[in-house]
């Protein structure tokens, strides 16, 4: 076929112990998750699930046993770090129950929504859309996806977050007010999902800034680590 321009290059993600990839249709994303992270940014933490999307391309993917490098993103003076499970959707569906949901889950990494939190609360202010705190240029540091087939499925465990070696973010995955098959049910009613989807789960609390020259190091039991460093702005 003849293209005006060339075709972008798809997004994927590497598959732990494995040279196939998983190629990413969109990002999804759920907003307060964690009980403690909702109180900590001012709700009850009893609210019904919200949505935000993140462009696949703002996906930046770190080998096993690698630290992948980030730059500092333009037009912020407070950018945080957020740790969460990722699921990736190998079919998906409409109106899906949350035992349908939970069958989609293909497998899991370890992600972090970088957040520039100076625009996102300036957005939240105004009544504007998130995008530009949100969905920045490799705004979305992920790890490999690991098989549920090989990992089972991961409803409970430890998911951390530490800068510089000294810890910032503990929580456990079963603390999620929705969990994994709940909050996919949710998202299936109001979009149809695919295979190649990809959920990034909420964060518990902690949530702070970093700075160039930081190193995150993300962990989730049964996953490994996701080590990023904080590089220059671009
Ligand atoms: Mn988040």
């Amino acid at each position: 076929m003849d293209t005006v321009i060339p075709f972008p290059e798809a997004a994927a993600l590497p598959v732990a112990g494995s040279s196939a990839v998983f190629p990413v249709r969109r990002v999804y994303c759920v907003g307060r998750n964690y009980a403690e992270h909702a109180k900590e940014m001012g709700f009850t933490g009893r609210e019904d699930p919200f949505f935000f999307c993140k462009p696949a391309d703002a996906l930046l993917t770190v080998a096993d046993g690698q630290e992948g490098e980030m730059a500092y993103p333009p037009r912020t003076s407070n950018l945080h770090f957020e740790v969460e499970l990722v699921v990736a959707l190998g079919k998906g569906g409409r109106n899906l129950t949350p035992e349908q949901a939970a069958e989609c889950v293909w497998g899991y990494a370890i992600g972090l929504d970088m957040t520039r939190r100076d625009l996102q609360g300036e957005a939240k202010k105004l009544g504007r859309p998130w995008e530009v705190g949100k969905g920045f240029d490799q705004s979305a540091p992920i790890g490999p996806l690991h098989a549920r087939e090989k990992v089972g499925t991961l409803d409970s465990g430890a998911i951390t977050l530490s800068t510089n070696g000294q810890l910032r973010q503990s929580g456990d995955l079963s603390q999620m007010i929705w969990n994994v098959a709940e909050s996919i049910a949710y998202l299936s009613g109001l979009f149809e999902l695919k295979a190649g989807d990809i959920v990034f789960t909420g964060t518990p609390e902690g949530v702070g800034p970093v700075v160039s020259g930081d190193h995150m190091v993300a962990a989730i039991d049964g996953l490994g680590e996701l080590r990023v460093k904080v590089g220059e702005p671009a």
